[in-house]
């Protein structure tokens, strides 16, 4: 496709469709990055990029989540998970408090 460029305004013989606009592939690689862009397009591209960004966001530091957000999460997994199998929670209480049998024996001491 030619035209002109919608970000530099040069003429050119081969434009890039991006959205609703087409660039040269000079301005191409700055104006994909461009908030408009992200915005559109980011969160149907992430979702197909699935596990690959949602766990580098889960992962990626303190700086994403709290680890009260975590546990918020992780817990309502959890819950979530319970009601779907319920003998796989229990087993995996279970084995947790055997795990830390001390702090279970003195808890249920102060009962
Ligand atoms: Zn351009």
């Amino acid at each position: 496709m030619s035209g002109c460029c919608s970000a530099c305004g040069e003429e050119c013989g081969d434009l890039i469709s991006l959205g609703f606009t087409q660039v040269c592939r000079y301005c191409f690689r700055e104006t994909c990055l461009e908030e408009p862009l992200l915005e559109d397009f980011g969160p149907d591209f992430l979702e197909r990029q699935g596990a690959d960004f949602f766990l580098s966001w889960w992962w990626g530091g303190d700086a994403y989540l709290t680890e009260e957000e975590k546990l918020e999460a992780v817990k309502s997994i959890f819950a979530k998970r319970e009601k779907r199998f319920p003998e796989e929670a229990r087993t995996a209480r279970r084995e947790y408090i055997r795990e830390v049998f001390p702090e279970w024996e003195d808890y249920l001491r102060g009962r």
